[in-house]
């Protein structure tokens, strides 16, 4: 899946949260306002004549000034067109009433439920005076549901019912068979007319029928009225090409080919909202209730803040965007001893002792312009003229529309503090060989942090910095030149931060760094980064360069905990597995920090159901030698059967299950039911074959893949060389050394590597030859054009020599037509897989296309 598909997909289902949220498309908004409408006793010919100019579906009856009837293209079926009289009728007559209505006030997702309970295909909309028409297809077009239909083929909607009527039919025919079949489309086949093959589909449609009454020519025969040729998509089309076809050409059937070009049903608007209805409703369940929980939190959220504010220890000021003071809390009126009445509609000037410069001054202004936020220690003055050092934050509030709206500053007296001596003030909270805060005061420092960030409603973030192998220098080098390298350190991290963000000491060779004010967690990604860089130079001691490297685990406030105890515990964990990962890395603590909005989650979720629901199957693709067409092995390929949405192809899920890490256990399961499989093929006596399984990089890099592995062909012993694994170059990407230690581990389990996707990677030739791998891949890419393109003919050519000539054999996959597979015979590529050999097939198709052969020897 590329980028761009992935990024839409998840608009779309951002979309059908907001919805969902916000419950803010109401079908009012939706509703089609410029009706046609007619009196009860006009003639019904005449209320058709205007449907057909203004191209309506349906035209409204209203009797004085209220609507009492409508009249659809479908009705026209309840007619007699043989009668003359017919279109004499008044519509009174020919109307169905009474009227389905709703306020224009009612949600979409409410109306849907409706229309699907109903069966109908109108509603009326009232607001006030005024009416208007929801239909099917309007609730179709705004349900924000491209992402299901994206994740669907429009073959899911094929019922096969394709009879088609002869041109030739007559119009009374055509009305019985769309009655009695309840259609509203019908497809007319004008073969016994003499058209030619590919024009030889037209369609006749409920409009259609207007037409004919609208005109009442004299039309002998459904060829006709049929309009012609069918407008017709592939079957493997996604349902939301289709809908913007049918959207854009303003049609509402559209025929169906399948893999052959032969045209098998039509399906029509109503078809897609039918099927998608369901996966909607199912997905708004679930959003509603987390809406409800976030909610909830939310507003738990709101009462605990004025809780802290009311019983904070820290004195809390609020001013307006002047500086005029428009709000305190009883702990300023005890640190300061001005009441409330005082101070409000003052300046906070009136705190100052006079004891900092106009510079310090000058640059906390600064530091609010541009970081929105200031802190720092500074020298108040008591209402009794006592002096006192506070510690204080100052941060500005904006509105919605990013206006400058008031200032916050948070304060406490450190003069207990102050007081103290310097030299125990330094010992007590600060680490004597880095000058940096000490584990003490960074805990102070982090839980005055979070009361801030509770109030500002903003983000934090705690970053644990761990040196890699740090225990060896102070062994092999002595304490001297531990101490030396750890306030070279402490220095680059300090100088990788904001002067805002602070960083201290919490012992040993442990570092934490406290950033204030976190627009996105990206931004501590980001931090952590540069920290990781800067440690990257080597440390000069004793005239002795020191290679360091860094292990950083980041936690997020409020997302990751809200305690400050909590928060350094989280980071330290996702410092060790950073650690795991390869040090000289960072981590977010969890993996959903990784999940940039809540359908990510919602869709993981799901993904985490699916393995316990046991929706995940194997299909299996045979891989044939080019010369027999024999079978040599199939290919696990990974489907989701989701019980909503139907059958999910791997490049949907399979990106998200590796950020998410859930890939771990879905390729475990994936291995293991390969096994399972093979092994049950063998043991009917079937010729042996390959079993080929796709591996994904971050799989490939779990510490125990191995074992992993070793373990699952001891339990469902299968034979050494059956098995192959197929891997990408991105496995390369981190670390070549240790993937080709890997590869050779796995080779000396009986397994076979295969490079999957080649050409499409990094591929530089010159390092193939270094990898332990049995065959190649040759990606599809290059395959669709050889039998046009001789550039590609030349390449594919050149792939086979060179693999040979490494001793690996080569696999071109992607062969559709006999075409490729000539060209490759050509080329000397002995194996290929692709739909012209064969789809991927269930298990149990795959057994039925190749029963069990007993071997010649009666075994
Ligand atoms: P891939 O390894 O390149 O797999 C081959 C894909 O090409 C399959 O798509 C297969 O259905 C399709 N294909 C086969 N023959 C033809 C042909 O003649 N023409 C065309 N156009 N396509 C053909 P599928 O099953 O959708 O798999 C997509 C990708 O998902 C796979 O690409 C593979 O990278 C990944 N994948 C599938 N199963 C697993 C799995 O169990 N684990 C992991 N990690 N990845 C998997
Ligand atoms: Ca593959
Ligand atoms: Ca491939």
């Amino acid at each position: 899946m590329s980028i761009a598909d992935d990024d839409s997909q998840l608009q779309g289902l951002t979309q059908v949260y907001q919805q969902a949220f916000s419950d803010s498309l109401t079908v009012g908004e939706i509703a089609r306002w410029d009706l046609l409408s007619c009196q009860p006793d006009d003639r019904l010919e005449e209320a058709v004549r205007r449907m057909h100019e203004r191209k309506v579906s349906s035209i409204l009856v209203i009797e004085a000034g209220q609507p009492v009837g409508i009249w659809t293209e479908r009705d026209t079926l309840a007619l007699d067109l043989g009668k003359a009289e017919t279109l004499d009728l008044p519509m009174r007559a020919v109307m169905s009433h009474p009227l389905r209505s709703a306020p224009a006030s009612m949600a979409l997702h409410e109306l849907t439920q409706r229309f699907r309970e109903q069966g109908v295909r109108h509603y009326l909309i009232e607001d006030g005076q005024r009416f208007g028409i929801v239909s099917l297809s309007d609730i179709v077009l705004n349900q924000g549901l491209e992402h299901y239909l994206r994740l669907r083929k429009v073959h899911s909607l094929v019922k096969k019912q394709g009879v088609a009527l002869d041109a030739g039919a007559s119009l009374a025919e055509l009305l019985v068979f769309m009655r009695d079949h309840g259609r509203d489309a019908v497809i007319i086949d004008f073969v016994a007319a003499g058209v030619e093959a590919d024009e030889r589909y037209g369609i006749v449609t409920e409009r259609d029928l207007v037409r004919v009454l609208a005109f009442h020519a004299d039309y002998r025969c459904v060829g006709d009225v049929a309009t012609r040729p069918l407008l017709t998509v592939r079957h493997t089309e996604n349902l939301y090409r289709v809908r913007n076809i049918m959207a854009e050409r303003k049609i509402r059937h559209i025929g169906v080919l399948d893999e052959d070009g032969e045209l098998v049903d039509v399906v029509s608007f109503a078809d897609i909202l039918t099927g998608m209805e369901l996966a909607y409703v199912h997905e708004l369940k679930q959003a509603l209730q987390e809406t409800d929980h976030a909610l909830r939190r939310s507003r738990d959220d709101l009462f605990l803040a004025q809780r802290v504010i009311d019983n904070s220890l820290e004195g809390i000021m609020v001013t307006d965007a002047r500086g005029v003071i428009i709000s305190v809390n009883p702990a300023f009126t005890r640190l300061t001893g001005y009441s409330e009445a005082e101070v409000l509609g003052q300046n906070p000037s009136i705190l100052s002792s006079g004891r900092q410069s106009p510079a310090f001054y000058r640059r906390m202004w600064d530091s609010l312009a541009e970081h929105g936020y200031w802190q720092g220690e500074l020298w108040n003055r008591r209402r009794n003229g006592e002096i006192y050092p506070e510690l204080l934050h100052i941060a500005e509030i904006r509105n919605g529309q990013g206006e400058l709206t008031h200032y916050t500053a948070l304060f406490s007296d450190i003069s207990r503090l102050k007081e103290s001596e310097a030299r125990i003030r330094t010992l007590a909270y600060y680490d004597p060989l880095t000058d940096l805060p000490n584990r003490r005061l960074l805990e102070d420092r982090l839980s005055v942090e979070i009361s801030h960030a509770t109030r500002k409603k903003d983000r934090l973030g705690v970053l644990f910095v761990d040196l890699d192998r740090f225990k060896r220098i102070n062994d092999s080098l002595g304490h001297q030149a531990g101490d030396q390298v750890l306030k070279e350190v402490a220095r680059r991290i300090r100088g990788s931060v904001r002067e805002v963000d602070t960083v201290g000491r919490m012992g040993g060779d442990e570092f934490l760094v406290i950033l204030g004010a976190l627009e996105r967690p990206e931004a501590a990604a980001a931090t952590a980064r540069r920290i990781l860089t800067a440690l990257l130079p080597p440390i000069e001691t004793d005239g002795r360069e020191l290679i360091i490297t860094t292990s950083i685990g980041i936690s997020i406030y409020p997302d990751d905990a809200t305690d400050a105890a909590t928060l350094v515990k989280n980071a330290d964990v996702a410092m060790y597995r950073a650690k795991e990962q390869g040090r000289n890395s960072f981590q977010l603590f969890q993996p959903s920090m990784n999940a940039r909005s809540l359908e990510r989650l919602a869709l993981q979720t799901a993904l985490h159901g699916a393995l316990a629901g046991d929706q995940f199957r194997l299909h299996f693709q045979p891989l044939i030698d080019t010369r027999t067409e024999e079978l040599l092995a199939v290919e696990a390929l990974l489907r989701w059967q989701h019980p909503v949405l139907g059958m999910i192809g791997p490049a949907d899920f399979i990106p998200l299950a590796e950020e998410s890490g859930l890939i771990i256990s879905i390729g475990e399961w994936v291995l293991r039911d390969a096994c399972r499989h093979l092994s049950q093929w063998l043991s009917a006596g079937r010729k042996p074959i390959g079993m080929m399984v796709n591996i994904s990089a971050r799989q490939f890099r779990q510490p125990d893949f191995v074992d992993c592995v070793a373990e699952l062909l001891a339990e469902w012993q299968v034979p050494q060389g059956l098995l192959t694994f197929e891997l990408t170059e991105s496995i390369l990407v981190e670390d070549v050394d240790s993937a080709v230690e890997r590869m050779h581990a796995l080779r000396a389990l009986g397994i076979q590597l295969a490079l999957d996707d080649f050409g499409t990677g990094y591929s530089s030739f010159a390092y193939l030859k270094e990898l332990p791998v049995d065959l190649l891949k040759i990606d599809r890419l290059f395959i669709r054009g050889i039998d046009r393109n001789v550039r590609d003919a030349a390449l594919v050519g050149g792939i086979v020599f060179l693999g040979k000539s490494l001793g690996m054999k080569v696999i071109a996959e992607g062969v559709e037509t006999r075409a490729h597979l000539n060209v490759l015979q050509d080329q000397g590529c002995e194996r290929a897989q692709g739909f012209y050999f064969c789809e991927p097939l269930t298990w149990d198709q795959l057994l039925q296309r190749y029963p069990v052969v007993l071997r010649p020897d009666g075994q």
